[in-house]
């Protein structure tokens, strides 16, 4: 039994149910990824594993191997969608650690030869977000 409380009605686990808007890129049986309403650069997504885990510490084993084998083909895909030169992949672990939403996620950025991250908490255009999914996806095939 783990010691890390999972709270169900966190804004991931709605959208896994459906219950919260979101713009899926990928999804198989164990993963989903979506587009970070609140992007640090063009192309910045998100993988989740579909089934509960707060973060990375009460993860199992095979949450782990499913994400992080999600988060190598989106790397891949995103950096084919953006021409980027590299990817950072960020994880956050409890408040202190910077995660604010306790559903454990990946983030993947693209990364160009200087060019900075942006601030974070700043919302992306909707139309926006659509149409770089929409190049991520197609990367995908
Ligand atoms: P953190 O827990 O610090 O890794 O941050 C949570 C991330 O989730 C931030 O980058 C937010 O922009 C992003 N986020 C929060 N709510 C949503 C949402 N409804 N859809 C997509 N991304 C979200």
């Amino acid at each position: 039994m783990s010691i890390y409380k999972y709270n169900p009605e966190n804004i991931f686990a709605k959208i896994l149910r459906d219950e919260a808007p979101s713009i899926r890129v990928y999804e198989d049986d164990e993963t989903l990824s979506f587009m970070d309403i609140m992007p640090r650069a063009d192309g910045h997504c998100l993988v989740i594993p579909k089934s509960p885990c707060r973060n990375l510490l009460d993860a199992s084993d095979a949450q782990l191997v499913a994400v992080m084998l999600t988060v190598r083909k989106m790397s891949r895909a995103v950096m084919k969608a953006f021409d980027a030169q590299g990817v950072t992949v960020q994880q956050f672990n409890e408040a202190v650690g910077g995660q604010e939403v306790f559903h454990f996620h990946v983030h993947i950025l693209p990364r160009h030869e200087g060019v900075a991250l942006r601030a974070p908490g700043i919302m992306a255009d909707r139309e926006v977000l659509n149409a770089q999914a929409d190049r991520i996806r197609f990367a995908l095939t």
